[in-house]
């Protein structure tokens, strides 16, 4: 068992490594591109502060933290399909938290905002602060939790319920 864990450990290790690399912040150039004050006319306060400052809103005060409806989350900065309603799962965190994402539409990144290193997501589309990722998701899937703020987030309905 000890060896699974480290050969996955490796696998993410690398795999953080190359996505941090080739996507250094100060050399991409994202389709979407405002100034801070077009991004600040055009979004909501918190919105604004999570996606372009990198805040973190309070926990449990997303609207999309309890959301269990069926369809697409998208950035709320570009409107860029992000996650899909079947990847979410109640971490009991406070966030929203999925096991995965739409990958080609995720930028990770690493942060050392509070001291040690986190794997940090954000839109690949207009480079947009989500969340983070941490490694304590469910074990019968991907164990990854991508922990997004609901703020970063527009939620589009697919079905009737
Ligand atoms: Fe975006």
């Amino acid at each position: 068992m000890k060896l699974i864990y480290s050969i996955l450990l490796v696998f993410m290790l690398i795999g953080c490594k190359g996505n941090s690399q080739a996507t250094k912040k100060t050399e991409k150039k994202y389709t979407v591109v405002k100034t801070d004050n077009e991004w600040k006319e055009s979004l909501p306060q918190m919105a604004y502060y999570v996606l372009r400052k990198s805040g973190t809103e309070i926990a449990f005060s997303g609207p999309l933290n309890n959301n269990k409806k069926e369809g697409v989350y998208v950035c709320a900065g570009c409107q860029s399909p992000l996650y899909k309603s079947e990847f979410k799962y109640d971490s009991g965190s406070g966030w929203p938290a999925f096991d995965r994402g739409i990958e080609k539409n995720l930028e990770y990144d690493i942060d050392y905002k509070i001291g040690y290193p986190r794997s940090e997501l954000s839109c690949n589309n207009c480079g947009g602060h989500l969340g983070h990722m941490f490694s304590d998701g469910p074990k019968n899937t991907t164990g990854n939790r991508h922990c997004i703020n609901s703020a970063a987030l527009n939620f589009i309905q697919t079905d009737e319920k």
